[in-house]
């Protein structure tokens, strides 16, 4: 018997990295999963790879893409994976507006968005968990990560409203403060820092447990905040961070 067998989980930005491996985590764990991101090419090796995962095409940072989605199937699902972000680089002096601008529609907007297309259904039901991706950027401050910093605070105070929202209706709300993990967008990062070595060790040195997470460290508190078990848990912004900010 899976911890989610007769759950329907929804997650964005689930062609890679987190998103992807939490998809067959709670696959593995019995949920109905459709899994849904901007590129189609990576999504369908993941319907590939574990065939008991759906794929859909969502961008979400496309208003009515979101809605259509929600409009057809938020009937049925009763976990909701926010998992896009995008991390910016930069001090204030290094932020632009259009790095301001485009870390807040994706970290954030497109959240809301995601939240209140598929809120009133869970509410209907009065049953449903909201999953959002925060950092431990959100809850710390980290050199460099200007607007990314802002925008995963961001994610934790949206996270806290719902949460005191629905907290009577027997809809949950939680968010995730990870550290460093182990994607593919976290080897391009290091891959363009112009001295890779050099910004692995870095990235490792600043968690005090001497590396950096995994996917799977991830993956399982996303099956946990969908499951059952977790069903006293609300309004939490759950950090997995290999101990940097403790
Ligand atoms: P990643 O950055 O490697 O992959 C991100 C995925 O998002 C890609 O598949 C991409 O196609 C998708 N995406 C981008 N724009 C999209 C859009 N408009 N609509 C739908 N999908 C879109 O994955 P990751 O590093 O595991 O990061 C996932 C989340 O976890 C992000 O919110 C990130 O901020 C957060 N996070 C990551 C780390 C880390 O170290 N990797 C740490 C803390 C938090």
């Amino acid at each position: 018997m899976g911890r989610l067998d007769g759950k329907t989980v929804l997650i964005t930005a689930a062609a890679q990295g987190i998103g992807r491996r939490s998809a067959q985590l709670c696959a593995q764990e019995g949920a109905t999963v459709i899994a849904t991101d901007v590129n189609e090419p990576a999504l369908q090796l993941l319907a590939a790879e574990t065939p008991a995962v759906q794929v859909r095409r969502l961008d979400v940072l496309d208003k009515q893409q979101v809605e259509a989605l929600a409009a057809e199937l938020a009937d049925t699902v009763d976990v909701l994976f926010n998992c896009a972000g995008w991390v910016a680089e930069g001090d204030a002096a290094a932020t632009s507006d259009d790095d301001w601008q485009r870390t807040f529609d994706l970290n954030v907007r497109a959240m809301f968005w995601m939240c209140r297309a598929f809120l009133p259904a869970m509410r209907r039901r009065r049953a449903g968990s909201i999953i959002n991706m925060s950092s431990v950027a959100g809850m710390k401050g980290v050199a460099r990560r200007l607007a990314y910093g802002a925008s995963k605070a961001a994610v934790v105070g949206l996270t806290r409203c719902i949460a005191a929202d629905h907290v009577t209706e027997g809809v949950r709300c939680n968010c995730i403060c990870p550290g460093t993990v182990d994607s593919p967008s976290w080897r391009g990062r290091v891959a363009a820092s112009g001295d890779p070595e050099a910004a692995h060790a870095a990235f490792v040195a600043r968690q005090p447990m001497g590396r950096v997470g995994t996917t799977d460290e991830i993956g399982w508190l996303v099956v946990y905040l969908a499951s059952d078990e977790s069903a006293f848990t609300t309004g939490a912004a759950m950090v997995v961070d290999g101990g940097w900010s403790m």
